[in-house]
């Protein structure tokens, strides 16, 4: 039997999306395919609020392919990296193993990276980039990267802002040009609710400027090539084309249910799940800074997790055990792409049934 994924990652796909992949393939230099690529970038513009300043790209690869692109196109001197997490170290991990000058501003497990940590930092020392991750999928805790970017392009306006929104762009709430951030990324297997092996990456001008004067790009990472082929509505090396028809498909659904709608649906979700969590267990992630898109909940009651999936299984279900060395600790429950709140009432009824907790 199928489970269904309600798991921070790849999530569900709906048999509407997987089946825009059955489409007869196109050359990637064809003006079809421009015309395919093209319509996917601008809905991606009108969804995003994208102004001017700020252009859409998709890249074959998962999401982590962003982290060298800041990396070897982005970072020239000097970068701060903020880790409050598996994913966020990761990033910091990628900046210094492509031998880019890292300094880290870490913050223990299930807390935020806030405004005036970063700020201290930018204080005393020069850095050309931050990097921040809006939503830790390891912890489900969703930092304020508005506030963070607000201070950095007020304060330090020569600093590049990279954001990975990997676990929440197309969930949450993100409009670039209100963040004031240069660089939000995302893979398509998290919030777009799409097979995993495309990346959208929202750059501004300030950010393509900038690689322009870095010396290190690399091949497939090299940000100037990619957006000087964004101009002929192509892509530097062959794409994926088949997920592009299955993006081009989702983009239209989440056009049809408007940035705000998507917002509120993720919103429900994560307002019923930890409602829930606080009543049985408690949250892992400091409160006011919950993700709505994963719910991170300490294991408090010491209840066995993969006993748990194993019966959910049987009822069509996959939920998930927490983030390394998080793994007894807690557990996550995953609300992201087309999932409703209905269905995130059913699995959490199926939890209590099988857990036997109260309502
Ligand atoms: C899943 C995830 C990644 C890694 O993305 P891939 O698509 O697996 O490469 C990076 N950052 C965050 C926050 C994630 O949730």
């Amino acid at each position: 039997m199928h489970k269904k994924l309600l798991i921070p990652g790849p999530t569900e796909v709906s048999k509407e999306i997987l089946q825009e992949q059955n489409r007869c393939l196109i050359g990637h230099r064809e003006k079809e395919f421009s015309t395919l690529y093209a319509g996917i970038t601008d809905k991606i513009t009108k969804f995003f609020e994208l102004t001017p300043d700020i252009k859409p790209t998709v890249t074959t690869s998962s999401g982590t392919l962003w982290f060298d692109i800041v990396a070897r196109s982005v970072v020239k001197h000097k970068a701060l990296a903020c880790v409050n997490g598996a994913f966020s170290k990761r990033a910091a991990q990628t900046l210094q193993s492509c031998g880019k000058e890292t300094d880290i501003l870490e913050v223990e497990m299930g807390k935020a990276i806030k405004a005036d940590m970063v700020a201290e930092k930018l204080e005393t020392n020069k850095y050309d980039t931050v990097t921040v991750c809006h939503n830790e999928t390891s912890t489900g805790v969703r930092s304020p990267v508005k506030e963070i970017a607000q201070m950095i392009r007020k304060d330090y306006p020569e600093v590049i802002i990279a954001v990975d929104a990997v676990s929440s762009l197309a969930g949450d709430k993100l409009v670039p040009s209100e963040i004031g951030c240069d660089i939000i990324f995302s893979s398509t297997q998290k919030c777009f609710a799409l097979p995993p092996g495309l990346a959208v990456g929202l750059v501004s001008e300030r950010a393509i400027e900038r690689a322009k004067t870095v010396p290190t790009r690399g091949g497939y990472t090299d940000i100037v090539e990619m957006f000087e082929f964004e101009k002929k509505h192509q892509t530097p090396f062959t794409p994926n084309v088949s997920l592009l028809y299955a993006l081009d498909k989702r983009m239209d659904l989440l056009l049809a249910e408007t940035h705000d709608g998507v917002y509120q649906r993720h919103k429900d979700m994560a307002d019923y799940t930890q409602k829930w969590a606080k009543k049985h267990f408690s949250m892992f992630s400091e409160p006011g800074y919950e993700s709505i898109t994963v719910s991170c909940i300490n294991n408090t009651q010491n209840k066995d997790v993969k006993a748990l999936n194993q019966q959910l299984a049987e009822r069509g279900y996959l939920i998930s055990a927490g983030y390394g060395a998080l793994a007894d600790k807690t557990f996550r429950i995953g609300h992201m792409g087309e999932w409703k709140l209905e269905d995130i009432k059913h699995v959490i009824g199926l939890i209590d049934e099988i857990w036997q907790i109260g309502k």
